[in-house]
């Protein structure tokens, strides 16, 4: 019976390493694109079933466990863990409007681009006020049923929600007590459920993955990479100084390993890279947190899905990127006022961008707007934007991985023999 189990092709299948078979999905999907070109898109619905699958389960993963993270920490300690990971969202977005504005002003995109007019129907996004209103549900069930515009007033309920709990488990009340304890446990039973399902999803992974990349390389082809590789290296140089050095050095200095930390999040990495959506990911994201990196639940439950709503470095960076090559474009230098306006403006609107494909394409209007460059820009770049929608959404997601695992350090909230800290593991 046992040699039977062990030889099935489906059980191989199952016990190959998952980064590995995302990695040759990914490779297969290259060779695919451009080999086949854009008549490749037969394999679309395969794409969309890998989406469709990861879109499934993140608003009932992030409400069941983010109602057990809130209610197994105190209260004071998840302000305390909250107003942390502000404060890192924040300072690292600024980091990346810098590092944006620089290697835009090094490499210098758009010198002697002729600005055509190009269509594009600009889309007006709301006020910022209106945003951040928009945060605290009217109605927590229906936020549940949206996404992504549910997935922050879902995280403002369920921590709510979670906090109640906290206080029924330690009522003086027997019977509020025990309904309390039998409730986290159905949370915390639904929570592992999830999780369950995000480790199937993942083994359809690999075929999602090889489907969405090679759609895109056989719609655009290399050439795309040639004709706008500036504004590409720019994005891409910019968002790997982010993750190797920025990130790479906070981490370093917290006394985590770098390479253990990339090793870790890889899967989240790739995934964001293709599908091109921080919420998307989360339920990757999350499941990397918590295996790969031992995260605490009470930790990452949170900071993970406002990271992947509100924390954006890599769109900070190819907002920066952009707005110096409109103004190249139009052979216009920048002043430094203009960049300390594009810098603050990109940072602030960079919060209120969806974490989904091509939501940082409409709030660019917002930052070239700011200093009056042209928006017709957003029309041009709309034709390469799935490749750097590819970069941002990547260097935002390990933006997320990293602020969970520096956070949760300087709380203790990290169990080091679990996942990639575990000694003697080699993958
Ligand atoms: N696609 C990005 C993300 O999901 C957002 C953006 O377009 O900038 O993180």
């Amino acid at each position: 019976m046992k040699g039977k189990k062990k030889t099935g092709i489906f059980r191989k299948y199952l016990d190959f390493p998952l980064i590995y078979k995302i990695t040759i999905g990914f490779l297969l999907g290259v060779v695919a694109g451009l080999t086949v070109g854009p008549s490749i898109s037969v394999v679309k619905p395969l794409g969309d079933l890998f989406l469709r699958l990861l879109r499934m389960i993140v608003m009932p993963l992030i409400f069941f466990t983010l109602v057990v993270g809130a209610s197994t920490i105190d209260p004071k300690k998840l302000g305390r863990i909250g107003g942390k990971v502000i404060a890192w969202y924040f300072a690292t977005s600024f980091i990346a409007a810098a590092i944006g504005i620089s290697i835009g002003l090094l490499v210098k995109p758009g010198i002697g681009h002729p600005l055509a007019e190009v269509e594009y129907t600009v889309t007006t996004p709301p006020p910022f006020i209106e945003t951040v209103l928009s945060w605290v549900p009217e109605n927590p069930f229906e936020a549940l049923t949206q996404f992504p515009e549910g997935v922050l007033p879902t995280i403002i309920f369920a921590l709510m929600f979670g906090i109640g709990l906290t206080y029924l488990r330690n009522s003086k009340i027997n019977r509020h007590r025990e309904s309390g304890d039998t409730l986290f446990k159905v949370f915390d039973a639904c929570a592992e459920i999830m999780y369950k399902i995000v480790r199937f999803v993942l083994e359809f992974a690999p075929f999602g993955v090889f489907a969405l990349i090679a759609i895109v390389i056989g719609e655009k082809g290399i050439s795309i990479f040639v004709s706008y590789g500036k504004i590409i290296g720019a994005a891409a140089v910019g968002t790997a100084i982010m993750i190797l050095g920025v990130y790479s050095a906070v981490l370093f200095a917290c006394g985590i390993n770098p390479l253990k930390f990339l090793r870790g999040g890889k899967e989240a990495m790739l995934t964001a890279f293709v599908t091109r959506s921080s919420s998307g990911t989360l339920p990757v994201t999350m499941k990397c947190a918590d295996e790969n990196f031992g995260v605490n639940r009470s930790a990452y439950s949170f900071s993970l899905p406002i990271g992947a709503t509100i924390n954006m470095d890599g769109t900070a960076i190819y907002m920066l990127v952009v707005a110096v090559f409109a103004a190249n474009a139009v052979g216009h230098v920048l002043t430094a006022s203009e960049i300390a306006t594009l810098i603050v403006v990109a940072v602030m609107s960079s919060i209120g961008v969806a974490g989904v494909p091509m939501g940082g394409l409409i709030m660019l209007t917002v930052t070239l707007g700011s200093i009056g460059l042209p928006l017709q820009v957003v029309g041009l770049i709309a034709g390469i934007d799935v490749i750097l929608d590819m970069i941002r959404t990547m260097g935002n997601v390990t933006g997320d991985m990293t602020c969970a695992l520096v956070v949760s350090k300087s709380e203790n909230l990290i169990d080091f023999e679990k996942g990639v800290w575990k000694k003697g593991r080699t993958s």
